[in-house]
């Protein structure tokens, strides 16, 4: 099994805006840093459609030509940038900290910084893991598409579930959201947006009891929370969209986080607990998490890092 250990200045993992922020940062610090993309190449930017509110774009830009520029960038810099997912890690003997790619390249990395954002939730229940891909799915945008001219339901409150039913009634007959309070936590200006818009539905106070179908999604049955009535709704899609969960798993025997796994940063700085280990972006960032915010804590994580080599002498 052993083979050449690679040695590493600056490791990435993830590429997302933070982590193409940070690259962009490493490689015009001379870092020469290796960034691997993980499973999601670009992040969660991929599956979004505008993005309107990145500085810089006054007529807005679609999410994956977004991060095609932050890669492309990153690249021209002198960026590595590897398709790979880094599957475990040991920070626990100081640098250099040795991390796997894909099970098998061993690398030694001088500094390491934690980019993997965070994926999407679901509710847990059987209907929805079964029918997961035959009419489930946690991303309108990627799959909206097949539900053209159709009743959809989407569950969830927040801001990607406004956005999303959005964008579906665009494409779909009909667009019900499936609210388990009495009130929405998205932002009132999506608010504003999808109670004004004709063909969706707000279904205040109800819950996922069952994804109905054999195959393929035929329905969804829901249950009123305050009255316990329970109502099906003819639907061929059904989309959640109830929050993340941060991608910090591999990390957790080294790296403090917090009860939902996202890590812990010293204040004002993008340092973890382990010397030589920094992150950035949504894997540490439970309240912002915009685009722009995970781009500004990547350059964080990058000068951070530089410090760190340069005070150890490396650059
Ligand atoms: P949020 O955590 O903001 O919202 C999750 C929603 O899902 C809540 O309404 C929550 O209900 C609901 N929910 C959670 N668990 C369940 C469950 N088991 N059953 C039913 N409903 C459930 O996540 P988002 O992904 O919407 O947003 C994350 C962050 O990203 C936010 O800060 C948001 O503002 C931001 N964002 C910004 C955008 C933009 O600016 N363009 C676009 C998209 C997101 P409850 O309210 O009852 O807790």
């Amino acid at each position: 099994m052993s083979e050449n250990i690679e040695k590493v200045e600056c490791l990435i993992i993830g590429s997302g805006p933070a982590g193409y922020t940070a690259a962009i940062y490493a490689a015009r610090a001379d870092m020469k840093p290796v960034l691997y993309e993980g499973m999601q190449p670009g992040g969660q930017l991929t599956i979004t459609t505008d993005v309107e509110n990145y500085p810089g774009y006054p007529d807005g830009i679609m999410g994956p030509e977004m991060m095609e520029n932050f890669k492309k960038q990153a690249v021209r810099l002198g960026t590595d940038v590897r398709f790979g997912m880094v599957t475990k890690v040991d920070f626990s003997k100081g640098a250099p900290h040795t991390v796997w790619v894909d099970d098998k390249h061993q690398i030694e990395a001088e500094s390491v910084i934690i980019s993997t954002g965070a994926s999407a939730k679901w509710l847990g229940i059987e209907s929805e893991t079964r029918l997961n891909g035959s009419g489930v799915s946690a991303c309108a945008v990627c799959d909206g598409f097949f539900y053209r001219g159709m009743d959809v339901a989407i569950v969830g409150a927040g801001d990607t579930a406004a956005e999303e039913a959005s964008y579906l009634s665009k494409i779909c007959n009909k667009v019900y959201m499936i609210v388990r309070r009495d009130e929405m936590r998205a932002s009132k200006a999506m608010q504003h947006r999808v109670m004004n818009t004709p063909n969706i539905e707000i279904l205040f106070n109800s819950e996922t009891d069952e994804v109905l179908g054999d195959m393929e999604v035929e329905g969804v049955r829901i249950v009123n929370n305050q009255t316990q009535e329970k109502s099906e709704l003819a639907v061929k899609g059904f989309f959640v969209a109830i929050g993340h969960t941060p991608n910090t798993a591999i990390f957790k025997d080294f790296i403090d986080m917090d009860d939902q796994g996202y890590i812990i940063t010293k204040p004002d700085t993008a340092k973890t607990n382990v010397e030589g280990v920094f992150a950035c972006g949504d894997a540490q960032d439970k309240i912002y998490r915009q685009a722009v915010t995970a781009a500004g804590t990547g350059c964080m994580a990058a000068l951070d890092a530089e410090r760190y080599l340069s005070a150890k002498g490396h650059s």
